[in-house]
């Protein structure tokens, strides 16, 4: 196929094939023997941060590599497009983030170095609430301050890989909505040490789901945390998670751009080999033209599972996993809908829906 990375450096040019080398060596059969248990990639993620792939964007001085959100991009894509499943990956990427951003001085250097090294997992983020979805103004998690700590109580749901990290991101409520002048003000952020709450007020109850990705329920029954635990300024939360998010749809991009590029590559190689009535199916513009559709708008998905026939259904073929796994981003971490809401309004200037 022909190479269209053109645009890109020597440098991100080797960084992205350095990673699709790395992560090759984890086949489709350790990804679907994962998917069928819905367990965690331990050995891909330990790999992949001994390589510092998941610090790419920790600066230098904290141990990280310092590099761009266009480096941390590309390693996605590679992820993605060698058969892989990015979530545990793109989340420590964007997680970080907030502690980066708005992280006191001694909190970055006593977490970030440890995430760099992999010492401590941050894949943990805490904001979906069973009473408020996307509208996360109106999520009902308390947390109040009573001297040196803070006491949490609430829901959360859909939290992904609460098992596997150190540490959570926590979005709650410190000042009543019906306290605050912007309903987005009086919301705090917390980085939670799981290992020390679990069990102290926090419970995990996991939630099997159609794809791998370690997702849980969360109940929080007077969970007390160290007042330390805020991230900068208490009520500030709403535009720090915000701030973080903004890297997390380039990166979710990043993850579907990748899995667009697997769905290609697994069609042209099939379609191209598959002989039925003398010839290879790839030879039929019906085969042939949805794929180059897809190729061309980077869109593939249905494109290649049909022109897999039954094997597109069949497990150890790999696309109705990864059609499983890349269905989600039109859903979470942000729906469809409310992207084109704000194409609809901000960029089209049409009237506002909700
Ligand atoms: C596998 C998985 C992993 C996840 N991991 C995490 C995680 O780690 N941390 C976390 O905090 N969350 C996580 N989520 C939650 C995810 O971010 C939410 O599911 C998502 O934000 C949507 O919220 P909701 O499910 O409550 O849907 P709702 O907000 O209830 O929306 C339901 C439907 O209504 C539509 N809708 C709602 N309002 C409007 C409107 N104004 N205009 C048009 N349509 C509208 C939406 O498009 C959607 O189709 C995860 C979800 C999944 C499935």
């Amino acid at each position: 196929m022909k190479d269209m990375s053109f645009a890109l450096t020597d440098d991100q040019k080797a960084l992205k094939t350095a990673v699709y080398d790395l992560c090759k060596q984890y086949t489709g059969e350790y990804w679907r023997e994962l998917d069928a248990k819905r367990e965690y990639p331990d050995a891909f993620i330990n790999d992949l941060t001994k390589a510092g792939y998941l610090a790419v964007l920790i600066p230098q001085e904290y141990g990280g590599a310092g590099l761009g959100i266009m480096e941390a991009a590309l390693i996605l894509e590679e992820i993605n497009r060698s058969g892989g499943n990015g979530g545990a990956c793109h989340a420590q990427m964007y997680i970080m983030g907030t502690v980066l951003r708005h992280g006191s001085e001694p909190q970055k250097r006593q977490y970030l170095p440890k995430l760099a090294t992999g010492e401590l997992r941050l894949q943990a983020f805490g904001v979906t609430e069973p009473n408020a979805g996307s509208d996360t103004t109106k999520l009902q998690t308390t947390a109040i301050k009573k001297g040196d700590r803070y006491v949490v109580n609430g829901q959360k749901m859909f939290i992904s890989r609460v098992l596997q990290s150190d540490l959570m991101l926590l979005l709650a409520r410190t000042t009543p909505v019906d306290q605050v002048q912007k309903k987005t003000d009086g919301l705090s952020v917390f980085l939670i040490d799981i290992r020390e709450a679990k069990g102290k007020g926090l419970d995990v109850r996991p939630l099997r789901m159609m794809m791998n990705h370690s997702t849980n329920a969360l109940f929080f029954d007077n969970l007390e945390i160290p007042a330390d635990s805020l991230i900068g300024q208490e009520g500030k939360g709403f535009s720090y998670i915000l701030d973080g998010m903004n890297a997390e749809r380039i990166l979710v991009a990043s993850d579907s751009l990748g899995d667009a590029r697997w769905f290609i590559e697994k069609a042209v190689a099939y379609s191209s080999q598959r002989v039925i009535f003398g010839k290879p199916i790839g030879a039929n513009q019906g085969v042939q033209f949805p794929i180059a559709k897809a190729h061309m708008a980077i869109e593939a998905g249905n494109a290649c599972i049909d022109c897999h026939g039954g094997y597109g259904f069949a497990e150890e073929y790999d696309i109705e996993r990864k059609f499983r796994e890349s269905r989600l981003y039109r859903a979470a971490p942000i729906n469809n809908n409310l992207i084109m809401a704000y194409v609809g309004e901000h960029v089209l200037g049409m009237p506002r829906s909700y």
